[in-house]
């Protein structure tokens, strides 16, 4: 792949320039120009802003999109899900997988981290699309099947490791009240044995926490801690119910909590992931879609406007979240591990960036952070780039047509078409 060169993009009401090398930005200045052999862009004045980070997906649920949406949770899963996943082949997998990454490539999403079956094809997929992910398979020994969750784990961390530079592992225990304690025990031995990250539902509902109580005597963050599993590469989905104590323990371990307000809100769980006092307590955050059954989108942008207002309505307080803080959390700035502790559209960084349409109403008047939080939306973006590769250029994706048509013919075959 030949380096490219964007020229003419607008930061900060100046014009740069900038040349990604080998998947990372190499230099990004008023002066820079293309060199000979590069693919050249020119930005003709549109803004240049960091992609986004989707930190917590089941990307092949767009095949479940738009069914049983109206059914309360275990309804939905008992009835809409489960029959399905149990049937699922790696093919259904991987075209739902494109179908979410064709979405995510049209509204400026770079890097997501997915929990689902058949991790293996959504690799492929993700591959394929040219997008970067952090993947695990999800485990749940409820059913007693705690030897066979290790091997298949086992199995995929050794089939995504041998997949190319895009892919990150991550050990996905479902959640605390789906997989023993044994299992969990297991997976924070093996996830720091192997180097490789924890992707786990936390505190999504009230009744998790009573339950948790009950059975462990401790809440959800403090029952992992005993267990190992609160650690610099651990992500934490949703966190609704943590309270200060538990914030204390993930800000020290360094682990990363990923909030899903529009999935909260869709499934009624009754609160708001507690935004202040994570963020006195020193807790790294993202923001994430959760699966396109329950959003049903993956425009990260939405989660973004619903995300601070969420935060303002429920505590009461317009200033609680400034909008360029609610922007950084969507570009994964506010999270090491979202964003591998580069300062985004800086020499040495991952060359994730997006140019934004020239001629959108929707940004240009008012201060930059307020407009895309709240008034624009993924159809903002017209360029998005990953690793240094051009994925959409003027709002078109290559092969999205083929991507939808397959995607439309697995979900037929599932019976949800
Ligand atoms: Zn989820």
């Amino acid at each position: 792949m030949s380096p490219l060169t964007i020229v003419g993009a607008v930061v900060d009401g100046e014009k740069v320039g900038l040349r990604c090398e080998d998947g990372a930005i190499a230099t990004i200045g008023p002066e820079v120009a293309p060199q000979p052999g590069d693919e050249a862009i020119d930005a003709a004045g549109a803004t240049l802003v960091p992609a986004l980070v989707n930190g917590h997906t089941h990307a092949a649920m767009t095949l479940f999109r738009g069914h049983g949406g109206d059914l309360p949770l275990m309804r939905w899963l008992r009835e809409m899900v489960w029959p399905v996943e149990a049937k699922l082949q790696a093919d259904d997998v991987y075209w739902g997988t494109r179908l979410a990454c064709v979405e995510m490539i049209r509204t400026g999403t770079a890097r997501f981290w997915d929990m689902y079956w058949q991790p293996e094809a959504t690799a492929r997929a993700v591959e394929d699309a040219g997008l970067r992910a952090t993947i695990g398979g999800p485990l749940f020994d409820a059913d007693g099947r705690t030897e066979e969750m290790k091997a298949q784990a086992l199995a995929d961390l050794e089939a995504l490791a041998a997949r190319g530079p895009a892919i990150d592992a991550a050990l996905a225990p479902h959640s605390i009240y789906t997989v023993s304690e044994g299992l969990l025990r297991w997976v924070a031995e093996t996830a720091a044995e192997r180097g490789v990250a924890i992707h786990i539902h936390l505190s999504e509902t009230e009744h998790e926490v009573e339950e948790c109580l009950a059975a462990h005597g401790a809440r959800p963050a403090a029952y992992l801690d005993r267990l190992g599993l609160l650690g610099e590469r651990t992500v934490l989905a949703h966190g609704v119910w943590l309270d200060a104590a538990e914030l204390e323990t993930i800000a020290a371990r360094g682990a990363t909590v990923v909030t899903n307000p529009v999935a909260n809100m869709k499934l009624a769980v009754g609160g708001a992931f507690p935004y202040p006092a994570a963020r006195r307590a020193g807790v790294a955050v993202g923001l994430g879609t959760d699966g396109a059954g329950s959003n049903d989108s993956l425009d990260l942008f939405a989660d973004l406007k619903a995300f601070a207002l969420m935060q303002r309505h429920a505590n009461g307080d317009p200033t609680v979240l400034p909008a360029a803080e609610a922007w950084q959390v969507a570009t994964g700035a506010r999270a090491p591990l979202l964003d591998g502790g580069c300062e985004p559209l800086t020499p040495g960084a991952p060359a994730d960036f997006l140019l934004l349409r020239r001629d959108a109403y929707e940004i240009g008047l008012g201060d930059l952070a307020s407009d895309l939080v709240y008034a624009a939306g993924g159809s903002i973006v017209d360029t998005t780039v990953v690793a240094g590769r051009v994925l959409m250029r003027g709002g078109e994706v290559e092969g999205a047509a083929e991507v939808l048509a397959q995607a439309a013919e697995r979900a037929h075959s599932l019976g949800l078409g």
